[in-house]
């Protein structure tokens, strides 16, 4: 399985690739399967896409940013700090990495981490579909 990008990087590449013209034949290509694919599915359907050893493996990122959630830094229910697992066998989801820093009602209460775009303190990019403040 190709690597996957961070939420940080996919940004980078969703914008230098936008209207790129490879990578959306690629993105439409594997959303046939499945419009709101997983970029772990992604990941795999794209490493058996008949035209992918064509696309260098930067363009192999770029298709896979297309998938990956814009970057948050904190857990919408407890505000402890969080990150996107890239790596391993099963990648593609938001986990706390300081359990310790939960706080309020999401500390009492187990949660599967939830990126917070809310509050403007990730850099200001709420990505599509949340209000930017
Ligand atoms: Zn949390």
């Amino acid at each position: 399985m190709d690597a996957i990008p961070t939420p940080a990087e996919a940004q980078g590449l969703r914008t230098l690739f936008a209207g790129n013209p490879v990578i959306g034949q690629a993105e439409r290509a594997l959303r046939t399967f499945r419009n709101d694919l997983h970029v772990r599915d992604a990941a795999v359907l794209l490493a058996s896409w008949k035209h992918a050893p064509e696309l260098s493996a930067r363009e192999r990122l770029a298709v896979l940013a297309r998938f990956v959630p814009p970057p948050a830094a904190r857990c919408a229910r407890c505000h402890a700090r969080i990150r996107y697992v890239t790596d391993g066998p099963d990648p593609g989801w938001w986990t706390h990495t300081d359990p310790a820093g939960m706080r309020g009602e999401g500390a009492r209460t187990p949660h599967e981490a939830a990126p917070d775009y809310g509050h403007g303190d990730e850099g200001g990019n709420a990505g599509p579909g949340w209000p930017l403040r």
